[in-house]
């Protein structure tokens, strides 16, 4: 809940996603202000009448989607960092999320950094692709990111250190590492299925709840496959925690 955790719900972010028909179009703000706050310099800055006049200024702002040339102006004015810009149409596979930053050391262009959710979690490998940061920009550095196309509407903060390396372990239970995965894929085995009885990686006590969605991205990384557009591979029972006495001869231990 947004009031107790500070992170919104996934309800919060649907009513701020832009429609479909939007995002095919093109980059858009995503503005994520989900308080009735006195504050309005997103208003302000931007030229194109894209954010609608404030009635009241403690009124949450309003996009007009179809106005907005994602020109950046509120990103930088935005003093809650509450503004991304988000660009479907980069690439089949990717695309770019701008986030206003104001940590230092910045990252370079063409660095590969750790993608985070809005609680702060790891989520995947982002690149770099531009950093915007000077006078005009006055101390809110906007980075933009490369992501995988399904975490467009996740990624919202990175850190600067690339978790996923060649030798980060991806299959904690089987001892795997990433680098690993990466020299199987690049010998061809392009399936989840493949991928886990070549390796093992997603067939130790957890079932692949850690290392599926990382070995299905690095599967998408290389084929350009979308998660949609990708088998996710034989599941085995159990498929969920199951209490061991049921294996025991049931809950009255008759
Ligand atoms: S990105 Fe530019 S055009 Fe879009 S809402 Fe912000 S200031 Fe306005
Ligand atoms: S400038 Fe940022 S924090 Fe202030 S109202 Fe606009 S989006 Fe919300």
């Amino acid at each position: 809940m947004l009031i107790k955790t500070g992170v919104p719900t996934s309800k919060d972010v649907k009513k701020i996603t832009p429609p479909k028909e939007i995002l095919e179009k093109g980059p858009v703000a995503v503005i994520e202000c989900f308080e009735e706050i006195p504050c309005n310099p997103c208003y302000t800055a931007c030229k194109f009448n894209a954010i609608k006049a404030f009635e009241d200024i403690n009124n949450r702002p309003e996009i007009i989607f179809e106005k907005c040339t994602a020109c950046g102006q509120c990103v930088m004015k935005c003093p809650g960092l509450a503004i991304f810009i988000i660009d479907e149409t980069y690439s089949e596979t990717e695309a770019t999320v701008l986030l206003p930053y104001e940590y230092l050391p910045l990252p370079k262009e063409g660095d590969y950094v750790t993608g985070l959710n809005r609680g702060g979690e790891p989520v995947c490998r982002a690149k770099v692709v531009k950093v915007r940061t000077g006078k005009i920009q006055n101390k809110t550095s906007l980075i933009t990111l490369a992501v995988p196309k399904e975490l467009s509407m996740e990624v919202r903060s990175f850190n600067m250190e690339d978790f996923y390396r060649d030798n980060t372990v991806i299959c904690r239970c089987e001892g795997i590492t990433l680098g690993e995965i990466r020299e199987l894929i690049s010998e061809g085995y392009h399936t989840l299925d493949e991928l886990k009885r070549i390796s093992r990686a997603g067939m130790g006590p957890c079932q692949g709840r850690t290392c599926r969605h990382l070995l299905m991205q690095e599967i998408g990384n290389v084929t350009g496959k979308s998660f949609e557009n990708m088998d996710i591979g034989t599941f085995r029972p159990p498929t969920e925690t199951v209490k061991l006495k049921y294996f025991a001869g049931g809950d009255t231990h008759e």
